[in-house]
């Protein structure tokens, strides 16, 4: 059912490195939360001593930002292994052509060809 040019090799290839991804995505997170979750962790940022010096703000921004962009990393990697193993992976989802395995092998969580990505960042 699928018309991708992945062999059953390079599936597998691209699995290990979603894998890989996913887990250094997780430890990121442990790391940086202690095990908390997004919401949790957010709270307990913000009930810090409120007369704490000023210069912590950035900081807890900082740390805020990142652990969206490990969230989003994480939800991107996950959604590309259920496409994969849906055998629904690997074509571009705006045009339906084929992704090239050298692109996927790069970019494991690519979901467009390297042309409609180009046109969606450009819009
Ligand atoms: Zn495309």
């Amino acid at each position: 059912m699928s018309d991708t040019a992945l062999t059953a090799g390079q599936r597998a290839q691209i699995e290990a490195l979603l894998l890989q991804q996913q887990d250094a995505v997780e430890r990121a997170m442990r790391a940086q939360q202690g095990g908390a979750g997004r919401v949790e962790f957010a709270s307990q940022l913000l009930s810090d001593d409120p007369d704490a010096p000023r210069e912590h703000e950035g900081e807890r921004e900082l740390q805020l930002e990142r652990a969206d962009h490990l969230a989003d990393a994480q939800r991107q990697i996950g959604d590309a292994l259920l496409r994969l193993r849906a055998d629904d992976y690997g074509a571009c989802s705006d045009c339906g052509a084929t992704i090239p395995f050298d692109r996927l092998r790069a970019q494991p969580v690519a979901t467009r060809c390297v042309n409609c990505q180009q046109r969606a960042e450009a819009a």
